[in-house]
Formats: structure tokens, C-alpha cells, sequence
């Protein structure tokens, strides 16, 4: 974890829950609590219910449900240190000191991580620029790739030599120690010895250095036709590749109103030798919405310039979609006669680059050309199939305006009035939009059963159980006075005692964090469980607060038959009938539920 439990406390105390879900659900007053429609799953009545004095949330329709942070995680996708720098930064919350940060279990800093990446991508440069270890190296790069040697220094890169240790010894000798190098993934770790060895070895060397000009990991690239073509570091702590874009340190100074997206980081090095210096690339992976978010932190538009083949395109498909989503505005490079960027500019040269890119298209006019060339429109039944794809592409569109403007541009081409394109297209919406509710609803259900519980599948082995479980935990959450007596062992109760694996773990997270210094706090559990795990533990805790009998006697009774189904038990499984009727209460639960709330 790279922040500390109080750090994270803070940024939870500092976080309003009304305004930032406020931001994403309009919410109503409703007794203490806010409610509102679900942003998780599609629905008509509101079900999804935000507690200002808890801060805590939960949806009685999907049961998503957890913290400030929970939210943030399910609503930006980000991983739980990520939603707690996110509210940190929303809430003007200084990030500790990097060198405070540590990377997972390993006790290595990311600061330590960071100087021992810039200590190697020395090394690998040193090892390009030596006339023996890097002959190889300059070969491909500067005599077959035709990299100046200015560019091969602005970029910073290297070669690591054909050798399991020469990149170690040089560590060793700088001081580093063997986990220290495999932790940051400069070195693999051998089966045999458990020593450290060269990860990176006969390779060319691209260092992927952040926007703070940090050194976070390393590409390679072969220089014949072996596989795999490219080996990037793992991902660690402090480097995650879904994150990270290639040249964004020397693009984002451009200050450009656009930027251009390749694939490989050689179109990049070549775009930016040509004058282009606002291309970056993703670290041999597709894009994703975390790039897309850092996209949008340094431009409004995005060129992608992807290879010509079938699987660059359909990658160009994807990538416009995820930058179309954050509200980008995103373009195609069509490149006629080259495959990719860096091969056209070597042969037409950087001016005729420069006009493709003012020509680029929108992604719509990217797509529809490539249907409209795919038909022969003066047969019939070639123009209803081009339409029929037309209207499913404009149909993907959520802005009235845009399918408007889309509607009226095909209309001509297809020879067909507006209304009738229309039409078709209103239809294939109504079609989605029913199978998506349909599709959310059946999601919503299957959670509530324990058949098909994804979260707790121990769950089904032994119902009453599992139920018993749920009443403990909600009980331990909300009463201190339980979680005491408990301790105290004035009620018999442990780990051992848990039949599903889940709920033992959330027993003993909820034990550890009572016993610790700052007690429990139910966002802290995020650290150990995911989102949906965290809606999980929100929804016994919700599920017994709308109870009014909350005594002791409950508590007991729930512990009694945790250790008759341990007595049992250990006899085997519950039967069938057993199930079966467990399963009938639970549904006329759910329906009565239902019934309540219209
Ligand atoms: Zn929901």
C-alpha cells in the first residue's frame, strides 16, 4: 500500500460523499439518507442510497454499496491507491512524499525504485554507446532504423548486453541488493538459486520516463524477428502500464492542442525526430480509460495513427471509443501507400505527413467510408446491408446532435431520405437499450442468490450457515459493544468458527482493525477488498440496521448456529431439500422487498 492508514482517514474526512456522488446522481432527501438512481446499473425508481453521517453508500437494487473511496473506485475504475489520490487531489490533499510511498510488501520505496531505473538506464546507454557491447545495438537502431545519434541521446536509450549478469554485477557494485533489483523488475529471480539475473538481455533499451521525469520502467525491443518482439517491465507499484504513456514527458511540454496516438515506440521516436514531438504511444498494450483520462489532462484532441493492417484498425475502432467517452475529440490518420507513420514519413517526407494529419477524419467518417467502400451501391441489395451498418454505427452515438449531423451526411450517400435512416436508427436503440435493462436486471437478481454468488460461492455449501455469517457481521459492524465482547470472549467466537472463506476473512479484518490503534473504519477495509466484496460487507451491515431487534440474543443465536454447522459438520454438506427451502425464503424475501418499496 503507498499511503498510510491515517493518510487515507484523512482524505475520506476531507471528502463530502453528498457532493461528490452529487457529482454523478442527482440525490433527493430522503429521512437521514440521500437516494437516488443507481450510477452502477439502469433503473427507473430510485434504489440507490447514500448516508451522509456513515459516509457510506449502497444500492438496494445491485447492492453496490461502501465508501467514498469504494465509489470512486466502481465510478472512475481505478484501483483502491488510485481512488485515494484521486480524492486526495479533489480535495487539494498534499500526496505524502514519494520516497514515503512504499511499493506493496516488498519494503523497497519508490524513490529507491526510481533511482535504481535511472542507474540502469545509464548503464544500458553507456553499454549502446561502447563500440564492443553495443555494436549490435547502434547497428539496428542507427544503420538499419535510421536514428540519428541525437535522437538516440534525446530519447535516452541503451542496449543491455547479450548476458544473464552484466546489468546485476553493475547494480551490486552501485550498492543495490538482489531483492531490491527484482522488485522493481530490473531483474528476474531464478528458480534454482533465488539470485537475480539480467531481465532485460540483448535488447535495444527504451526507458519510459514519467511527466515528473521520473525513470519508471523499460521497453525492449529484439533486433531480428525472435520472440516475444517487445519485453516491457512487469507491472509493479510503481508502475502500472495501463498508466503510463511513452514520450509523454517531451509531449506534454508541446503544449499542442492535439496529440497523436501510435502504437509502437519507434513510430514515436520517429514522428518526434520529424518535428512531431507531440506523438506518444501506450507501452504494448491498448489503450485504456486510465489513458484516456491522462489524454484529457494535456489535450482536447486525439490523432490516432495506428498500423494499416486489420488488427491496427480494429485497435483504432477501440481506442476511439475509450477517448470518445472522456469527451475527446478524437481523429483517424488514414496513411495510403506506408504502413505505418514512420515508414511514410521515410518515404513522403514530414510535409505530406503534416497535411494527412490536417486531413485527419472523425472517427464517423473513418468508420463509414470503410463500410460505404466495402458495397457496390448501385445493387440493391448491397445498399440495404450499407445502410443497415450505417444506422448501427450512428445508433452508437448518445448525442441527439451527433446522430442529427451523422443522419443528414449519410443520407445522400446512401440515396436514402433522412426519416427512413431514421427510423432504423431510433429502432436499433430502443432494441439496445432493452436488452441492456434486461441484461442489468438479470445481474442485479443473480447477486441476491447464492447460486451463482460470485463474492462468497462457499455460500451455497451451507445456507443457514452463511445466513448465520451475514446477521454476525452486520451486528460486529455497527455495535463496538459486540466487537468487544467478542474480544473480551464473553461470546465464543472465531475464525475457525466461519464456514464460507469471505466471511471468515471479513471477520478477521473487522477483529484486526477493532484490536488496532484507530480502531474500525469501514473505508479501510477497501485496502483488502474489492469493490464488489466492499458491497457485500455494506449490505449485512444495511441489511441489519433496518432491523429493529438488534440484541444480544440475536448475536447468540447466529453464533449457536455457526457452531452446530461446525458440529455437523464437519458431517458434510447441507442437503438439497435444505437448500431448496433456503432458497424459496430468500426469493419471498426479495419479492417482498420489492413490494415494499412501490
Ligand atoms: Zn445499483
Amino acid at each position: 500500500m503507498r499511503f498510510s492508514e491515517n493518510f487515507i482517514q484523512e482524505v475520506v474526512d476531507r471528502t463530502d460523499i453528498e457532493e461528490l456522488i452529487g457529482r454523478y446522481v442527482e440525490l433527493k432527501r430522503s429521512g437521514a439518507n440521500l437516494l437516488g438512481r443507481c450510477p452502477f446499473h439502469s433503473e427507473k425508481t430510485p434504489s440507490f442510497s447514500v448516508s451522509p453521517t456513515k459516509k457510506m453508500f449502497f444500492c438496494f437494487g445491485c447492492h453496490a454499496g461502501g465508501s467514498v473511496i469504494t465509489f470512486v473506485q466502481k465510478a472512475e475504475n481505478l484501483d483502491f491507491p488510485d481512488a485515494v489520490e484521486y480524492l486526495a487531489n479533489r480535495a487539494g490533499l498534499p500526496l505524502p512524499k514519494e520516497s514515503e510511498q512504499l511499493m506493496g510488501n516488498t519494503g523497497v520505496s519508490r524513490k529507491r525504485v526510481f533511482e535504481m531505473n535511472l542507474e540502469a538506464a545509464k548503464f544500458f546507454r553507456a553499454c549502446l554507446f561502447d563500440e564492443r557491447l553495443g555494436a549490435a545495438g547502434m547497428q539496428y537502431l542507427h544503420g538499419e532504423r535510421g536514428l540519428s545519434v541525437a535522437t538516440i541521446k534525446h530519447f535516452g536509450l541503451g542496449f543491455a548486453p547479450d548476458s544473464f549478469n552484466a546489468l546485476t554485477d553493475h547494480m551490486h557494485r552501485m550498492g543495490y541488493r538482489d531483492e531490491e533489483l527484482i522488485a522493481a523488475c530490473l531483474c528476474g529471480k531464478s528458480q534454482k538459486t533465488g539470485r537475480a539475473y539480467d531481465y532485460f538481455r540483448n535488447r535495444v533499451i527504451f526507458p519510459i520516463i514519467d511527466p515528473s521525469g521520473n525513470v519508471v520502467a523499460f521497453g525492449g525491443r529484439v533486433m531480428d524477428d525472435s520472440k516475444p518482439k517487445y519485453l516491457n517491465s512487469s507491472d509493479t507499484p510503481a508502475f502500472k502500464k495501463s498508466k503510463q504513456l511513452f514520450a509523454l514527458n517531451f509531449a506534454k511540454n508541446c503544449c499542442a492542442e492535439k496529440m497523436i496516438l501510435c502504437e509502437g515506440y519507434m513510430d514515436v521516436i520517429a514522428l518526434h525526430a520529424a518535428g512531431f514531438e507531440y506523438a506518444v504511444a501506450t507501452l504494448g498494450t491498448a489503450i485504456t480509460p486510465e489513458h484516456a483520462r491522462i489524454f484529457s489532462k494535456y489535450t482536447q484532441k486525439v490523432i490516432i495513427s495506428y498500423d494499416a493492417d486489420d488488427a491496427g484498425q480494429n485497435a483504432a475502432n477501440k481506442a476511439m471509443r475509450i477517448l470518445g467517452e472522456v469527451g475527446m475529440d478524437v481523429r483517424v490518420l488514414k496513411l495510403n501507400g506506408a504502413k505505418d507513420p514512420d515508414e511514410y514519413i521515410k518515404r513522403f517526407g514530414a510535409d505530406r505527413f503534416r497535411q494527412v494529419l490536417e486531413q485527419s477524419k472523425t472517427g464517423f467518417d473513418h468508420k463509414s467510408e470503410r463500410i460505404l467502400a466495402k458495397y457496390d451501391l448501385t445493387v440493391g441489395s448491397d445498399r440495404i446491408k450499407a445502410s443497415n451498418e450505417i444506422c448501427a454505427l450512428i445508433a452508437e452515438y448518445w448525442s441527439g446532435v451527433e446522430r442529427e449531423v451523422y443522419l443528414a451526411q449519410s443520407s445522400p450517400a446512401l440515396g436514402l431520405p433522412v426519416e427512413v435512416l431514421k427510423n432504423t436508427v431510433e429502432q436499433i436503440r430502443k432494441k439496445q437499450t432493452r436488452a441492456y435493462e434486461a441484461k442489468q436486471s438479470r445481474e442485479a437478481q443473480a447477486s441476491v442468490k447464492n447460486f451463482g454468488d460470485r463474492i462468497n460461492p462457499d455460500a451455497a455449501k451451507d445456507p443457514r450457515a452463511a445466513a448465520a455469517e451475514e446477521t454476525v457481521l452486520g451486528l460486529l459492524l455497527i455495535f463496538e459493544e459486540y466487537r468487544n465482547a467478542v474480544e473480551r470472549g464473553e461470546i465464543a467466537l472465531a475464525e475457525e468458527d466461519f464456514v464460507t472463506d469471505f466471511n471468515r476473512r471479513v471477520f478477521a479484518a473487522i477483529m484486526r482493525m477493532h484490536r488496532s490503534e484507530g480502531g474500525l473504519r469501514p473505508e479501510l477495509l477497501g485496502m483488502e477488498f474489492s469493490p464488489d466484496e466492499m458491497g457485500r460487507i455494506e449490505k449485512n451491515e444495511i441489511a441489519r440496521q433496518q432491523l429493529s431487534n438488534n440484541g444480544p440474543e440475536v448475536l447468540r443465536s447466529a453464533v449457536n448456529v455457526l457452531k452446530d454447522a461446525k458440529q455437523k459438520g464437519n458431517a458434510g454438506e447441507t442437503s438439497l431439500d435444505e437448500r431448496i427451502a433456503y432458497l424459496r425464503q430468500k426469493q419471498a424475501k426479495l419479492h417482498k422487498g420489492k413490494a415494499d418499496k412501490t
